[in-house]
């Protein structure tokens, strides 16, 4: 563990002193339940962290026609009382399944989304809604897809001096199925060994529609296009997927680590499928 020296810490008033501590080199740290621990760990050494949990234009909720804003600095706990994400089962499915009571307290979507990681289980309900990220620097504002704004293993498109505002959760259209399994080594505080979330269209007990996430066994999220084409127009029956199990397994590269071997993985996301199905066919 490395020795912890004190870091000089600001917590600006609002947005323009935020972004002025950013622009001078500092790293925005919400709840800090991610940047704290690689602090601790010494993956992170950042020289000055600028507090921008409490930004009151970062900590909001805006119902729009199409969709939802939500501000970058909302917990975990807030988003799921709040009624509305109520229009938003599979976001409120996954942020459910977030660490334990206190984590949800403390740990935001906004820092979830710009950790990155591969098992950042906020951030495949992202890729499930297909959200648009809203980013604000001392230049001005721009938005990017969610799957442009993560580049990588806890890379994004982040430039220094920039913040994640608020996130834009378009509402899917009609009435889709949601559906979040992950599979952990344990029943609490997992982190995900395999993850799949669905969001699936079911007319006529048939899939009209599907989009698919996978988290830990890709780099970065990943949705199986392919996968979700083949579904389209088949019976809502595990065994009408069997064929899809092999193509789901290849679509995934994973890697072996403390948690699970790549095998395993590529096993585990395949099974989820069928698990995704039998839900489906008894009702969720
Ligand atoms: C015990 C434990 C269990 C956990 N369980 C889970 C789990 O089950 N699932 C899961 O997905 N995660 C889990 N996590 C990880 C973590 O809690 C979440 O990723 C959380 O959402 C991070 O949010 P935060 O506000 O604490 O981020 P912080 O730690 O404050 O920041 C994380 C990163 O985001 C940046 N950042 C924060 N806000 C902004 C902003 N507005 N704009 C730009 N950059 C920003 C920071 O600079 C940092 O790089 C767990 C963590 C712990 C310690």
């Amino acid at each position: 563990m490395a020795r912890l020296r004190p870091i000089p810490t600001v917590k600006p008033k609002d947005l323009a002193e935020a972004l002025r501590y950013l622009a001078a080199g500092g790293r925005p740290m919400a709840g800090g339940t991610d940047l704290l621990v690689s602090i601790r760990k010494g993956t992170e050494k950042p020289e000055l962290l600028v507090y921008v949990g409490e930004l009151p234009e970062l900590r909001f909720l805006r119902e729009e026609e199409e969709g939802l804003e939500v501000g970058a600095a909302l917990t975990h706990a807030e988003l799921l009382s709040h009624p509305a994400t109520e229009r938003l089962p599979i976001l409120r499915e996954v942020l459910r399944t977030i660490g334990s009571p206190a984590i949800r307290a403390m740990g935001t979507l906004g820092g979830n989304l710009v950790t990155a990681s591969p098992a950042g289980d906020g951030l495949l309900a992202l890729y499930l809604l297909e959200a648009r990220v809203r980013l604000v620097d001392d230049a001005g504002e721009r938005e990017l897809p969610i799957q442009e704004f993560v580049v990588g293993p806890r890379r994004t498109a982040l430039k220094p001096g920039e913040l994640v505002r608020s996130l834009f959760l378009p509402y899917p259209e009609g009435n889709p199925r949601s559906f979040f399994r992950k599979v952990g080594r344990r029943r609490a505080l997992v982190i995900a060994v395999a993850s799949l979330g669905a969001l699936v269209w079911v007319e006529d007990r048939r899939v009209k529609r599907a989009r698919l996430a996978l988290g830990s066994v890709a780099p970065t999220i990943l949705r199986p296009r392919e996968v979700e084409e083949a579904l389209v127009g088949r019976p809502i029956a595990p065994e009408a997927w069997e064929d899809l199990v092999p193509k789901l397994s290849a679509a995934t590269q994973p890697i072996s680590d403390l948690r699970a071997s790549a095998e395993y993985r590529r096993k585990v996301a395949g099974r989820l499928l069928l698990a995704l199905a039998e839900a489906l066919r008894t009702g969720l």
